[in-house]
């Protein structure tokens, strides 16, 4: 009798939906960019391996976002790094098995660099393009993110940018930040316009219970957003409505969810295991911040088999599924379902 093969996680071609860009870059290459930048006298910043010790991956909302606006938005502030930084997460990604990855980002000036938002927006594509080239079987695009504490003016401005670059690679809009702050409800014309102008939209949802109010939750349900990232507050009137839609992509993120503290327990209690098989929505395991919370997507599937017990053909059956959530349109899918397992 054949013994069933190990799985090897890392070879399984995956793909990535909720991974944001800066979030995605190691300590390491932070640790690179640093050195380089101390060397040449460029910075005052403390050296990112003491900043954030490897190993250290329990980060939860209050450390969490000061740890990008108070230090990783300082050091990669040019163009240099943001070019290195970009290039490298993708190459990242490609090692470990992804052959499609959506790559999310706020767009942010960098006067240092002389980049306004779109010069941003376009350095990011550059370097993206690049890497494809050097990684031909990984393909990605990219998703502009609206922050929760963006004015209404910031948001369409976000808008705009994803509709100037859709045809180099930008393909949807998403809504992300401090669950903490801000009324999503201001930017329900924005989103409408992004809808409007035939983008894909994905909200980052009942992350937090600050994020997870009726009327929160209610307001966004009403875009018909086509994907929801995190989905942890949800009460279950809203639970069954995500269920009734057909060919919502849920990105569930375990590992940012556990040593983020977000769920009550560990790996078992993570909602995955309540969403997985349920008809309709479609669940796609995600990295979200793979520099912070170290753990590349090979391993969040080795999670989800070793905690789920899910075996073989499931696994791959969910992993294709996924297909059906990207949003690098037709032909992309088409290439998918001929590479992926
Ligand atoms: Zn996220």
């Amino acid at each position: 009798m054949m013994q069933e093969p190990i799985f090897d996680f890392k070879s399984m071609p995956k793909i990535e939906l909720h991974a944001h860009l800066t979030g995605s870059i190691t300590r390491e290459c932070l640790h690179e960019i640093w050195k380089k930048k101390k060397g040449a006298g460029e910075t005052d910043l403390e050296d990112p391996l003491v900043v954030m010790p490897p190993g250290n991956h329990n980060y939860d909302l209050t450390t969490f976002f000061p740890l990008f606006s108070s230090y990783i938005y300082h050091l990669i502030n040019d163009a240099e790094s943001l070019d290195y930084s970009t290039r490298s997460v993708i190459k990242d990604f490609a090692r470990d098995g992804v052959v499609y990855v959506e790559l999310r980002t706020t767009p942010r000036a960098m006067p240092k660099a002389g980049l306004d938002k779109a010069g941003y927006v376009s350095a990011v594509l550059r370097a993206i393009d690049a890497a494809q080239q050097e990684e031909p079987t990984l393909h990605a695009r990219l998703i502009l993110s609206i922050d929760r504490r963006n004015s209404r003016e910031e948001a369409h401005e976000v808008v705009a940018l994803a509709k100037r670059f859709r045809d180099q690679g930008v393909v949807a809009i998403d809504l992300c930040g401090d669950p903490t702050k801000g009324d999503v409800s201001l930017f329900t014309p924005a989103i409408e316009e992004a809808k409007a102008a035939g983008l894909k939209v994905t909200i980052h949802f009942a992350e937090a219970e600050a994020s997870a109010s009726d009327a929160e939750l209610s307001t966004i349900m009403s875009w018909t957003p086509d994907r929801l990232g995190h989905v942890i507050h949800v009460p279950e009137a809203v639970k069954q409505q995500i269920a009734a839609r057909t060919g919502i992509g849920l990105e569930l993120c375990l590992s940012c969810n556990v040593h983020a503290k977000m769920i009550v327990g560990s790996f078992e209690a993570h909602h995955f295991g309540e969403w997985w098989r349920v008809q309709g929505p479609i669940v796609v395991p995600c990295t979200d911040d793979v520099g912070v919370f170290g753990s590349p997507l090979s391993n969040e599937w080795a999670l989800i088999q070793q905690h789920f017990k899910i075996g073989r053909d499931e696994i791959l059956g969910l992993a294709r599924k996924g297909i059906e959530a990207i949003f690098g349109g037709d032909d992309e899918k088409v290439r998918l379902r001929g590479i992926m397992w």
